[in-house]
C-alpha cells in the first residue's frame, strides 16, 4: 500500500515491538507475565493487597531497562517519523527503547517505568538513578512530608493516559499501523476500528494473527525487527 509523504500517520505498537530487544510480552506463557498471574501483579487490588510484591515486579522491570537496547523496528520507526509530515506514536509500552531508537513525542498509554508516581499528589518524578532501583519503597520530592510512590503504570481496570490526545490523532489520520499488539487489551485495541470508521488505511505487523485481525485492510506476518525496516523503505520509496 503506499503511503504519501504528505499524509497524517498513527502508530500503535505493543509487547511485540520490544520482544527482540530481549523483553518478553504479556502473553509468553499461558497468560502469565514474567511467571506472574496479571491479578497478582498488574491491578489496584493486587498494590493494596501485597504492595511489596508488585514493587519488586516493577523494580526488576525497571533495572531490565539498563540491560535492553532498541531494535531494528524501534529504529526505522524513528526513520519514518523524520520521512514523513505528520506522525503520532502512541505506545502500550512501558519501556524507553521508542525513545532510545530515536522517537520523539512518544505517548505512552499505559505509563512508563522510568517515572514513578506519587500515592498522594498523583505528580510524577523520573527516578533511575541506582539507588531508585532497589527493593525498598521510595518517597516521593513533591510533598511536604514525603509520601509513597507507586509504579507509573496503568494496571487493569484503571483509566488509559491521554486518551483525549489519541483520540484526536486516531480520527484524523490517513493510515493507522500497528504493529506488535495481541488486540486484547481494550481501549488499545479498539483504536483500529475508530481509525477505520473515520476512513484510515489500516495496516498491522505482528508474529501472529491477533484477535481483532479482522480490523486490518493489509497484515504483515513476522517479526517486527525483520518486516518493518523494509517497509518503513518501501513506504518512504513510494
Ligand atoms: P501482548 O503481549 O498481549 O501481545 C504481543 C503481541 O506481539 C502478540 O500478538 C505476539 O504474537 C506479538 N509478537 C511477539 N513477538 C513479536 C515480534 N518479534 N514482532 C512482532 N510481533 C511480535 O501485548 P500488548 O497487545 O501490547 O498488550 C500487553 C500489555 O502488557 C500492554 O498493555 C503493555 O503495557 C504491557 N506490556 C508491556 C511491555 C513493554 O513495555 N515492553 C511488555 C509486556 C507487557
Amino acid at each position: 500500500m503506499a503511503i504519501m509523504i504528505g499524509s497524517s500517520i498513527v502508530i500503535l505498537t505493543g509487547a511485540g515491538i520490544s520482544a527482540e530487544s530481549g523483553i518478553n510480552t504479556f502473553r509468553d506463557n499461558n497468560g502469565l507475565w514474567e511467571n506472574h498471574r496479571i491479578e497478582d501483579v498488574a491491578t489496584p487490588t493486587a498494590w493494596i493487597d501485597n504492595p511489596e510484591l508488585v514493587w519488586k515486579f516493577y523494580q526488576t522491570r525497571r533495572k531490565q531497562l539498563l540491560e535492553v537496547k532498541p531494535n531494528q523496528a524501534h529504529i526505522a520507526l524513528s526513520k519514518l517519523e523524520e520521512g514523513v509530515n505528520e506522525f503520532t506514536l502512541i505506545t502500550q509500552n512501558v519501556d524507553d527503547l521508542h525513545e532510545r531508537g530515536g522517537s520523539s513525542n512518544v505517548i505512552h498509554m499505559h505509563g512508563r517505568l522510568r517515572t514513578l508516581r506519587c500515592e498522594v499528589s498523583q505528580k510524577h518524578e523520573e527516578r533511575m538513578e541506582e539507588d531508585d532501583l532497589g527493593d525498598d519503597f521510595l518517597f516521593c520530592t513533591c510533598c511536604t512530608e514525603p509520601n509513597r510512590l507507586r509504579p507509573d503504570i496503568v494496571w487493569f481496570g484503571e483509566m488509559p493516559m491521554h486518551l483525549e490526545e489519541i483520540y484526536e490523532a486516531v480520527e484524523k489520520c490517513d493510515f493507522f499501523i500497528v504493529i506488535g499488539s495481541s488486540g486484547h487489551v481494550y481501549p488499545a485495541a479498539g483504536l483500529v476500528n475508530v481509525a477505520r470508521s473515520c476512513s484510515a488505511k489500516t495496516i498491522l505487523i505482528n508474529f501472529e494473527s491477533p484477535a481483532n485481525a479482522f480490523a486490518f485492510d493489509e497484515i504483515h506476518l513476522g517479526k517486527a525487527g525483520e518486516v518493518l525496516p523494509d517497509l518503513v523503505n518501501s513506504w518512504l520509496n513510494e
